[in-house]
């Protein structure tokens, strides 16, 4: 297995349980990629990427694996997002439905009825696309799930136009308040695409699964997923290994990978070899041209990257944001959604789009040492700031220098001062992640945190390509999961176990 993110992990996992001998070798010194805790500023438990666990608990990875044998705990977050308001309260989202749409009754009550009416009919879609998101991909599968999946009683046709609409619209048509729209559009733009985004009507509708399944803190820090799947993986007899970087896939001349070079120049012979990093690396650093067909070759320059959407000012703290209700609140349980409005959020993509960064960022607070006190010193607490929108690669003649990040930081700081004054005078340390150093970090390349674009001509059946859909490469032996593959980016695991199947499937030889 090549890379420990949590879905090279999880594939790892269950080959070794199906009595495969599993080695995995990770490049950084900790593994899980992006799905990864570290301790900094002197006790201070730090994500260095994701943080709020929501898609893997709609699998059976975390019970298959025995994952709470292996340390692993989560937290219910509740409310899972909250809105602050002009007035001291917020507009929160529970896991319960009546309770949020009591909420939204705040803003508007016909809202509070539509989103109710919104929920009922995105969940059977909501669902669907969920079943297919973890199978390998086809496009008969997404028929069945998600487009003929509508609730009884409404057309298939204006559910399939609710999925092909930008998400914008379809808030704008369903919703009267700005609260509302500002809120979940907000949410939906967590996944990358924009409001006016064809085919991004999902990322709104998903929240119905987050009323279902909840969304979910792990105790310790989001890396302790990864602490455990490496658990378990030692528990089964594999073995991991750190700080190797892999230099190269052997590819034999009979077109079948027998093994890998690491960077110190150890050889590894394996019989099968999973790639669980970017697909870009695997293709043109791992492999060599002449591996590959100059048609794939092509496909694979072709893929598109994006160009970063996001970045983090991750904070030590003497105190929890005070948004106008004192502290502590129910909403420092969740994401705390700063972001005025839905045009607000089309602004500042405007600006990236244009290459240069949003002048007034959307910014996603989170502060789980309110339900973790694990993750602080007594008395401090952990402020984690994700923001958008920050091109990788500027118009502006500026690249991800040392000026540059602190001048991004402190736009992202400034946004949160705006809600939550107390937080002027109350943080003490600041690790910046630009999308340069989420590249240099992580390996995720331009600093997509997905991978690869989460558009709909690289989903599904599509992603990454139609010729690498089912996780096999042209490669003998040579075999495919992660973020770049189908599903797509997120705390899922669903690639690393649809890859596991097949892999399974095609047998040991
Ligand atoms: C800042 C940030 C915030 C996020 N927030 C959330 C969130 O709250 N919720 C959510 O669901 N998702 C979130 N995400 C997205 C999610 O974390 C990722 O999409 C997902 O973790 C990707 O997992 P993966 O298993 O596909 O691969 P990665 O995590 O990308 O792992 C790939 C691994 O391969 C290794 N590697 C690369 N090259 C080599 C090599 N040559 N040799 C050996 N190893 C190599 C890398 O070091 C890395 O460990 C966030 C991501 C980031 C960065």
């Amino acid at each position: 297995m090549i890379g420990s993110g949590h879905n090279g992990l999880v594939c790892a996992n269950y080959l070794a349980a199906a009595g495969w001998k599993v080695l995995v070798v990770e490049r950084r010194g900790v593994i899980g990629g992006a799905v990864c805790t570290e301790e900094m500023f002197g006790g201070y438990k730090i994500d260095i990427g994701s943080s709020v666990h929501l898609m893997i608990h709609h699998t059976p990875i975390i019970k298959d694996l025995r994952l709470a044998d292996f340390g692993l705990e989560y937290i219910e977050m509740d409310p899972w997002a909250s809105f602050p308001l002009e007035n001291g309260k917020t507009l929160s989202f529970y896991r319960d439905l009546g309770r949020t749409c009591e909420s939204i009754r705040q803003v508007s009550i016909s809202d509070a009825a539509a989103y109710e009416r919104f929920i009922h009919s995105w969940g059977p879609v909501t669902e669907g696309v969920f079943k297919v998101f973890q199978e390998p991909p086809t496009l008969a599968a997404f028929g069945r799930h998600v487009i003929l999946a509508k609730s009884p009683g409404e057309g298939t046709i204006d559910g399939l136009k609710q999925i092909m609409m930008g998400y914008g619209r379809l808030l704008r048509e369903t919703f009267e308040s700005s609260e509302m729209r500002a809120a979940l559009g907000w949410l939906a733009a967590q996944s990358g695409p924009p409001p006016s985004e064809p085919g991004g009507g999902p990322f709104a509708g998903w929240h119905a699964a987050v009323h279902k399944f909840g969304a979910k803190r792990a105790r310790g820090g989001s890396g302790m997923l990864s602490v455990a799947l490496g658990r378990a993986i030692e528990a089964s007899g594999g073995e991991i290994v750190t700080d190797a970087p892999v230099e190269r896939i052997i590819v034999e001349q009979n077109g079948k990978a027998s093994g890998i070079i690491l960077q110190s120049g150890e050889v590894i012979y394996a019989k099968k070899i999973v790639s669980a990093c970017h697909i870009v690396t695997t293709f043109k650093t791992l492999l060599l041209e002449a591996d590959l067909t100059p048609e794939m070759g092509r496909q694979i320059s072709a893929l598109n990257i994006g160009n970063g959407f996001g970045m983090t000012v991750r904070c030590a703290a003497d105190a929890l944001p005070d948004y106008g209700g004192g502290t502590p609140a129910e909403m420092h349980n969740g994401m705390q959604l700063l972001c005025p409005t839905l045009d607000y959020l089309v602004q500042a993509h405007g600006d990236y789009a244009g290459g240069t960064p949003s002048k007034q960022p959307a910014v996603l607070a989170m502060t789980f040492s309110a339900i973790d006190p694990t993750l602080a010193p007594p008395g401090k607490h952990v402020v984690q700031l994700w923001s958008q929108y920050f091109p990788y690669q500027r118009s502006d003649g500026r690249f991800w220098d040392d000026a540059a990040r602190e001048e991004a930081a402190e736009s992202i700081l400034q946004t949160l001062y705006k809600y939550a004054p107390n937080m002027r005078k109350a943080i003490t340390a600041k690790h910046i992640q630009s999308p340069l150093d989420l590249e240099r970090t992580l390996g995720l390349l331009h600093g997509n945190v997905m991978h690869l674009e989460m558009s709909l001509d690289q989903m599904f059946a599509m992603r990454p390509l139609p010729d690498l859909a089912n996780y096999r490469s042209p490669i003998g032996g040579l075999y495919l999961t992660g973020a770049s593959m189908h599903p797509g980016g997120g705390v899922f695991g669903a690639s690393g176990r649809s890859t596991a199947r097949v892999m399974i499937g095609d047998g040991r030889g």
